[in-house]
């Protein structure tokens, strides 16, 4: 039977795009199909927030130590044991919170199929669905069921600053999946003008809906933030997109399961 290979679980709000500020239970898949900054290298040797980026990327993925290795393998059964123990049930399910499958990246197959489950004891268990948003870097294209048990997909797809090659990051069949859905945005992390270069060129050449497009300032830290929000506003205003916060570096600066 699929397992769900846990990273880390937690309560807070979600600090990104459409649903900004809602409180939120997260759930971060291990492992990834990307390694964005870090291309090419032995992932128990990076360091996100020391290692500089292998050539070609501009960042390293923050989040990199946190996914590498499952704290948690639960079965589905386990999951829902988990979510009990910790009251996050009746929160979810009275629609007090979001819940986020984030990641590394939670779309990989197998993992689809384990959450299918885990849905299904959910309802089985409270009579409702959760409020489910999933974030993932839009590589994979959901199954059927995931596509009617999910409402909000983030995904953020990436630019040639993470050090992919194009046929890396980007699947045309997945991606016209979430252009065409009505509960999918498109989030890009943007640091300067050339990536807006390269996002015009991807909103043309895949006909991506201008309004589904949210700008996401660069940063890690309070500091680089600071300086990036202005000048990401100006870039949401001049090219008709929409600015995506990032309220968890904000609020908490580089901690992770906040
Ligand atoms: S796709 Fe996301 S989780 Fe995966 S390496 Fe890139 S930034 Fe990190």
């Amino acid at each position: 039977m699929s397992k769900l290979p846990i990273s880390e679980t937690f309560m807070s709000i979600q600090g990104e795009g459409r649903e900004a500020g809602r409180p939120a239970v997260f759930l971060r898949f291990a492992g990834c199909n990307l390694q964005c900054g870090a291309v090419g290298r032995d992932l128990d040797e990076v360091n996100p927030q020391e290692d500089e980026p292998v050539e070609g990327a501009s960042w390293v993925c923050d989040t990199i130590d946190v996914w590498r290795e499952p704290e948690n393998v639960y079965s589905p059964g386990e999951l829902m044991d988990e979510f009990e123990a910790r009251g996050w049930d009746g929160i979810l399910a009275s629609g007090d919170a979001n819940l986020i499958l984030t990641g590394g990246e939670p779309m990989l197959p197998a993992r689809q199929e384990a959450y299918m489950r885990f849905v299904g004891k959910f309802i089985k268990r409270t009579g409702e669905r959760p409020f489910t948003e999933v974030e993932t870097n839009g590589t994979v294209k959901p199954t059927k069921e995931m596509q009617w048990k999910v409402d909000q997909w983030n995904v953020s797809l990436k630019l040639s600053n993470s050090g992919h090659s194009k046929e890396e990051r980007i699947n045309e069949e997945a991606l016209q999946f979430y252009n065409q859905s009505s509960k999918a945005d498109f989030k890009f992390v943007v640091s300067d003008a050339s990536d807006l270069d390269e996002i015009e060129e991807l909103r043309r050449e895949y006909n991506l809906r201008r309004e589904k497009i949210m700008l996401m300032p660069a940063g890690q830290t309070r500091e680089q933030l600071e300086k990036m929000y202005p000048r990401v506003v100006e870039m949401c205003k001049i090219e008709g997109y929409t600015f995506s916060p990032r309220l968890h570096i904000t609020a908490y600066g580089q901690q992770t399961g906040v």
